[in-house]
């Protein structure tokens, strides 16, 4: 509370231990990340207007999948760190991104995580000397002021989309509104988010957002809210006094749908409250989705709009994006299977995978007899690989053979 983040967001920006960019090794980079998580199969299937059908299989591929370029700058950046540090050490705060397969490449380069003890980031192991990477979702401006004055050198990914809703987070601050940041209070990113404002609640859906909308315009039961909001809101919130003037932010893979619907409806309801005139000194909000989510999401809508005999959703368990694709899927009523790599297609015609809100579960005969057609798309932090080797999988499962 009370930290000037600007101020010192500006002061590390001019340290010579702090790292925003790559350190020049680009070309060397891109061929070895090409290598690693690019397709020669997907690629194929791209310029296919993302269509294959062999034997009784169509593969249907969505029109925008897979890493996204805030991603790609990430692991791009973490993989020149590498490079530009060959003798330090070299630590991240985070899976760089949600994706498995990126996390034990890094760990194969020695790049090391902060250990975790009972829920909390143990960085006594960094020593000046040693190199610490921020993930693409950011770090909570309390993690950097820590590392900051731990003297270490700080190569920062955090993604341009995420930075730019913590701008938005400190205009709310700058005219002491409350962001009401539409996330899950406990991702990595809404950590971050939230670490830059003054006073905020986080809410994680429109229902949430709906029981907030009816508090500030009807009043009620103050001790439920606050134990609803326990652990989504900043230190002393009050919801008498912090719901007078809010600003709206995100964190930038959720369901943007939701999240503009959440805007119109706190739009609304101060509207309602304070009336026209007085409605911008109550209520400010900026379209901060991030464009690749976006893309995502839209390419789902379409395909889910094409006669599929089931989907196929890739991408990290704890990958929110990821899980937001999911979501469309049960939405229209799809056969859909979220599953983390190809691994989880197991013999004999049976899939691990995990329903929305659950736990993992395998479901036997998952690939009907017959022709089938399969939509498959993945989330921003799954490489092009992943998504051939399920391919591969499901061919394998049909008895068909892979030509080309
Ligand atoms: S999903 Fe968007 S905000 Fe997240 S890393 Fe990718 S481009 Fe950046």
């Amino acid at each position: 509370m009370g930290m000037d983040t600007k101020a010192f967001k500006r002061a590390l920006r001019k340290s010579d231990k702090y790292h925003r960019r790559g350190f020049g090794h680009e070309e060397e980079v891109t061929e070895l990340l090409n290598s690693e998580y690019k397709s020669g199969l997907i690629k194929t299937i791209r310029d296919n207007n993302n269509w294959l059908k062999q034997g009784d299989v169509t593969i249907r591929l969505a029109e925008a999948f897979g890493f996204c370029w805030g991603v790609e700058r990430a692991v791009a950046i973490a993989y020149e760190s590498r490079q530009h540090f060959p003798n330090e050490r070299i630590w991240i705060t985070n899976e760089i991104i949600h994706n498995p397969s990126v996390n034990e490449r890094l760990k194969e380069m020695e790049v090391g995580f902060i250990p975790v003890k009972d829920g909390q980031k143990d960085f006594s192991v960094v020593d000046s000397g040693d190199v610490v990477i921020l993930p693409a979702f950011g770090a909570s401006v309390q993690e950097m002021q820590l590392l900051n004055d731990l003297g270490c050198t700080i190569v920062d990914t955090t993604c341009p989309w995420v930075s730019k809703v913590w701008n938005s987070v400190e205009k709310h601050k700058k005219r002491n509104y409350t962001s009401i940041i539409h996330g899950k209070y406990h991702h990595e990113e809404t950590v971050a988010t939230s670490s830059f404002a003054e006073k905020y609640l986080v809410v994680l859906n429109l229902e949430e957002a709906r029981y907030v909308a009816n508090y500030i315009l009807y009043g009620g039961d103050k001790d439920e809210f606050m134990k609803k909001f326990e652990k989504a809101c900043s230190p002393g919130f009050d919801p008498d006094v912090d719901l007078e003037c809010i600003g709206i932010a995100n964190q930038t893979t959720m369901l943007k749908s939701e999240t503009e619907e959440i805007g119109k409806l706190f739009e609304r309801t101060m509207l309602e409250k304070y009336g026209p005139t007085e409605l911008d000194k109550h209520f400010m909000s900026f379209n901060t989705i991030c464009d690749a989510t976006q893309e995502r999401q839209d390419a789902m809508f379409d395909l889910v709009q094409e006669d599929l005999s089931l989907l196929v959703v890739i991408g990290g368990f704890n990958s929110s994006n990821t899980t937001h694709l999911k979501e469309i899927a049960v939405d229209y009523g799809i056969p859909s299977y979220h599953i983390d790599g190809a691994s989880r297609i197991l013999e004999g015609n049976a899939i691990e995978h995990k329903p929305l809100e659950k736990d993992l579960e395998v479901t036997e005969n998952w690939l009907p007899e017959g022709e089938i057609t399969v939509g498959i798309t993945s989330g921003a932090s799954t490489p092009d690989q992943a998504v051939e080797e399920v391919i591969g999988k499901i061919f394998e499962t049909k008895n068909v053979a892979l030509v080309g």
